[in-house]
């Protein structure tokens, strides 16, 4: 099986370029940051607290997460539901940044994302899927961005669904979830020492997706 694992900050264009990777290639495109925003769906429903990582470490165990692919999409099911539809609040977000720090949270992801890569061809976004998830992968990426620049273009993203975004916050909590995902101490976001570093900072969506597929060329062939 073929693994490509791409890493990075969140709002570095991760799952864009990995979507776009994933169909020019034929393989599956693997969302880990769905699995760890699912179970934080979970922990919130039942009312726990995001601080008590205690609690979370006891509860984590309950929730059923699943995989599905229906229409090229991944769809994540939480004992069956489809809970694609929830994944994307402000409290789901804060609550991943938080318990996906939690060592038993992650046994328990990580052991699905490695059987799914066991299984078939993928393109697999996260934070540790080179350094921890996938060490063997073929093609390691890590893409980044400034944290200004990322941003803007979660700013963009907003101000187009509609909503009344602030600059300034969004800087905020996108400074504050990388500090979180890179000094936790249990798989803290960091690039592989065998990773390509792409910097999107200035580049175009179609010229990373290029550059990513003539990385993924190059390595395979
Ligand atoms: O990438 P996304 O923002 O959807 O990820 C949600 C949360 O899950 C992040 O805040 C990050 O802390 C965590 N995550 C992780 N390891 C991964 C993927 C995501 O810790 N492989």
């Amino acid at each position: 099986m073929v693994s490509i694992a791409i890493d990075g900050p969140a709002g570095a264009g991760k799952s864009t370029i990995a979507k776009r990777v994933a169909k020019e290639l034929s393989y599956i495109y693997v969302d880990t940051g769905a699995m760890y925003r699912a179970m934080a769906l979970y922990l919130h429903r039942n009312g726990i607290d995001a601080e008590d990582a205690q609690t979370i470490a006891g509860a984590c165990g309950g929730a059923k997460i699943s995989i599905e692919y229906r229409d090229g999409e991944q769809v994540v099911l939480l004992g069956g539901e489809n809970v694609n539809p929830f994944l994307r609040t402000q409290e789901v977000s804060a609550m991943a940044s938080r318990s996906s720090a939690v060592p038993e949270v992650r046994t328990r992801l990580v052991q699905l994302q490695q059987e799914l890569a066991a299984a078939q061809n993928v393109v697999m976004d996260g934070r540790d899927i080179g350094t921890v998830v996938l060490p063997h992968a073929q093609v390691k990426i890590y893409l980044t961005a400034s944290v200004g620049v990322r941003a803007k273009r979660r700013f963009l993203e907003l101000q187009e669904k509609g909503e009344s975004p602030v600059l300034s916050q969004i800087e905020a909590e996108i400074a504050e979830r990388d500090h979180r995902d890179m000094t936790r101490e249990v798989s803290p976001l960091k690039q592989a020492d065998d990773a390509v570093l792409v910097d999107t900072s200035d580049m175009t969506i179609e010229e990373v997706s290029d550059r990513i597929l003539s990385i993924v060329r190059e390595k395979l062939s």
